[in-house]
């Protein structure tokens, strides 16, 4: 099966894709992530997608898709795939489905994690990422056993440079823009889940696997 995963900022998306990747065993396809790693390059697409990123708003389909389809040839296959930041946008949304078509492949079922704006603002007060691995963590809900060191590498725990409230603000802004017509679309195409975000972990994802099972992508819920 191919999910796509959706949510604005602080959401839970990035922990409910884990679940869902060693769960389901699932490839991960993480747009920001691919995004972050080329931003560190010293050239001039390295900057260019820095200058985008840091300000807060969406990098164009070109450029996304040229780095997407380098990773996906890399991965070597079309299924069993989590997509998490791609596509996010309408345009982007019927490029894909006519792109996995072509590939006689198709999104299964779209998770869309909700939460109010006021709770996205309050969990991301409290967020560190690891500077080294990107892995998430969150003061109240989610700490690093050491403080400001990351569990998994050692790495560094900053505060993301797009993680002011101006750029949360900006990005917020995009989320509600530019992503929500494109969830309408896929929502009038019959594979959204929408799953409230602002509940336990482990009860979100109680709630994502028995939808999956409802819709016979997956066996054991
Ligand atoms: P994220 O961590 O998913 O919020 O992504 C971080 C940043 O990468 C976004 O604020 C955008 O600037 C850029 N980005 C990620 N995915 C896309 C996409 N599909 N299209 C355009 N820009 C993107």
């Amino acid at each position: 099966m191919n999910l796509l995963i959706i949510g604005p900022q602080a959401s839970g998306k990035g922990t409910q894709a884990e679940n869902l990747i060693e769960k389901f065993g699932l490839a991960h396809v993480e747009m920001g992530g691919l995004l972050r790693r080329v931003s560190k390059e010293d050239s001039e697409l390295g900057n260019k997608v820095r200058e985008v990123i840091n300000s807060g708003k969406l990098l164009s389909d070109e450029l996304v898709v040229e780095i997407l389809n380098q990773h996906l040839s890399s991965l070597g296959r079309l299924d069993n795939i989590l997509f998490d930041g791609f596509p996010r946008v309408l345009s982007q949304a019927q490029y894909f489905e006519k792109f996995l078509e072509k590939k006689g492949k198709k999104l299964d079922a779209v998770i869309y994690l909700t939460l109010p704006r006021e709770i996205t603002f309050e969990r991301l007060a409290n967020r560190r990422t690891c500077g080294t691995c990107g892995k998430v963590f969150n003061l109240k809900t989610k700490p690093p056993k050491k403080e400001g060191v990351c569990d998994y590498c050692g790495g560094n725990l900053v505060v993301r440079s797009d993680e002011t409230p101006e750029k949360i603000e900006t990005r917020l802004n995009e989320f509600e823009a530019q992503t929500l017509p494109m969830v309408t679309y896929l929502k009038q195409k019959g594979l959204v889940e929408e799953i409230d975000g602002n509940r336990p972990i482990e009860i979100i994802f109680a709630d994502i696997s028995e939808r999956l099972k409802k819709r016979g992508l997956v066996k054991n819920a």
